[in-house]
C-alpha cells in the first residue's frame, strides 16, 4: 500500500516544534514530529516572560505583538492539555542606584513604556528582601510553566501517534522536489526545530546560531518570598511557599550541559544580594540556549530545496518568541506571506555555498 504523504515533519519538541506542531494541529495538518527528547533548553528555561531589557529598561522587538501570540498559544495548549501553564506574576525590579531610580523615573514617563513600567518606587516590607533603596513594578511580566507543558504535550503527541522518540539521521533525508523521504515516512515539508543542536544539521549548520549556556537553582527558603518575579542581576521567584528558582549564567565558552560549580557560586552571589535568608540548594540544571549573532530569531526556507524550513534562534526569549516566529513561517509556508526582513533567514544566505 501506498504511504499517505504527511503535511509536515517536525525536527525538535522544545518550544519552537511545540508551537508549530500546535498549530499544524489546530489547522487539521498531518504531521510527525521526531525529537530525542535531550538536553531540551525549553525543559531547563525558568519561562519568565518580560517584554522589557531590564538593563537598558527599553522594550524588547515586538513586544505587543509577542505577549498576544505567547497568550494565544499557551491558552491553546492550556485547553487542549487541561493544565495550567500560564502565571500572571509581577516582576520586583530592585533599584540599585541614584542614578538608576532616575533614569526610571524618566523612562516610564515616556509613553512606549507607560504601559509597561510603574511611575512608584515602592520599600520591601519583607525583612529577607535586599532592596535598601527601594524597587519598582514591571507590568505585563509573568511566567509559563515550559517543562510541564512541553512534557505533557509530548504525551498528547506520543497518544495521537504524532511523536516519534528518536535521534534524527539527517543521512537517511532524501530530497526530491514535491517532497522528502526520512525511513519511510514522506512529507511535502520538513521543519528543523533543533535548538543549538541545528549547529548538527549539515543543511542548515552555515547559520550563525551561537551556543549561551545557561544555568538555574532551585532552592528551600526558611521563609516565604512574596510572590513575584525579584530582579536585580539575577531573578529570584517562588515557586510555592518553600521553594524558589533563581538564574541564571550566560557562559559562550563551555559547552557541556553539566551543571557546574561555577555556575552554582556565581548564582549564589547574585541570590544572596536579593535574599538574605537561610536557604539550601535542592536541584542545579544546565540548558544552552540557540542565540543568534544579531539576536534575532531565524526562520524560512533553505536557499537551495524549498521544502526543507528552520525555525530557531529563539535566544534567551523562547517563552515569547517561538508563538509569534511559529505564525510567521507557518503564514509564509501556507500562504506565502513575506517573513519580517529581522528574523528572514535570507539575511545569512551570504554564507552559505
Ligand atoms: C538556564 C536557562 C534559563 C532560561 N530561562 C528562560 C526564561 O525564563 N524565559 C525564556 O523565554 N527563555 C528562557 N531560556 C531560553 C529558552 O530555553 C530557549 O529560548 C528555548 O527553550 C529554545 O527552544 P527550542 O525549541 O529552539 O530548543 P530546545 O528547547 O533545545 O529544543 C530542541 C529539541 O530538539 C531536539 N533535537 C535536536 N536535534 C535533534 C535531532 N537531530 N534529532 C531529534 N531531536 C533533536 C532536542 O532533543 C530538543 O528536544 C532559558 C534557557 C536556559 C538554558
Amino acid at each position: 500500500m501506498k504511504n499517505k504523504v504527511l503535511d509536515y515533519l517536525i525536527v525538535g519538541q522544545g518550544v519552537a516544534g511545540s508551537c508549530f506542531a500546535l498549530k499544524l494541529f489546530n489547522q487539521n495538518k498531518t504531521f510527525q514530529i521526531i525529537d530525542s527528547n535531550q538536553n531540551k533548553a525549553s525543559s531547563v528555561a525558568v519561562g519568565i516572560y518580560n517584554p522589557v531589557v531590564l538593563k537598558r529598561f527599553s522594550l524588547i522587538w515586538k513586544a505587543e505583538q509577542q505577549l498576544q501570540w505567547m497568550f494565544h498559544y499557551f491558552s491553546d495548549f492550556e485547553k487542549l492539555l487541561g493544565e495550567n501553564f500560564i502565571e500572571k506574576l509581577p516582576t520586583y525590579r530592585i533599584l540599585k542606584s541614584e542614578d538608576e531610580i532616575q533614569t526610571w523615573k524618566k523612562k516610564s514617563d515616556l509613553p512606549v513604556l507607560e504601559n509597561f513600567l510603574s511611575k512608584e518606587i515602592q520599600t520591601s516590607k519583607n525583612q529577607n528582601i535586599h532592596a535598601p533603596l527601594g524597587f519598582s513594578e514591571v507590568k505585563h511580566t509573568g511566567r509559563i510553566q515550559l517543562e510541564k507543558c512541553m512534557r505533557l504535550f509530548r504525551e498528547f503527541l506520543i497518544q495521537k501517534n504524532n511523536y516519534r522518540h528518536e535521534d534524527f539521521d539527517y543521512s537517511e533525508l532524501k530530497i526530491q522536489s514535491d517532497k522528502i523521504i526520512y525511513k519511510g515516512i514522506e512529507a511535502r515539508r520538513i521543519v528543523f526545530c533543533e535548538g543549538y543542536k541545528l549547529l548538527e544539521n549539515p543543511y542548515f549548520n552555515y547559520l550563525p546560531v551561537i551556543g549561551v549556556k545557561g544555568e538555574v537553582l532551585e532552592i528551600e527558603t526558611e521563609s516565604e518570598i512574596p510572590k513575584a518575579i525579584w530582579k536585580a542581576h539575577n531573578f529570584l521567584m517562588p515557586e510555592n511557599s518553600k521553594t524558589a528558582l533563581t538564574a541564571s549564567t550566560y557562559d559562550r565558552e563551555d559547552m557541556t550541559y553539566e551543571p557546574t560549580e561555577n555556575g552554582r557560586k556565581q548564582m549564589q552571589k547574585y541570590l544572596e544580594e536579593i535574599y538574605t535568608g537561610n536557604y539550601k540548594i535542592t536541584d542545579q540544571k544546565a540548558g544552552i540556549r540557540p542565540t543568534v549573532v544579531d539576536r534575532r530569531p531565524i526562520l524560512g526556507s533553505h536557499p537551495a530545496h524549498q521544502n526543507l524550513f528552520v525555525l530557531n534562534g529563539m535566544g534567551t526569549r523562547g517563552t515569547l518568541l517561538a508563538p509569534q516566529m511559529t505564525e510567521y513561517l507557518y503564514e509564509h509556508i501556507e500562504n506565502s506571506a513575506k517573513i519580517d526582513k529581522e528574523a528572514d533567514v535570507r539575511r545569512f544566505d551570504k554564507f552559505w555555498d
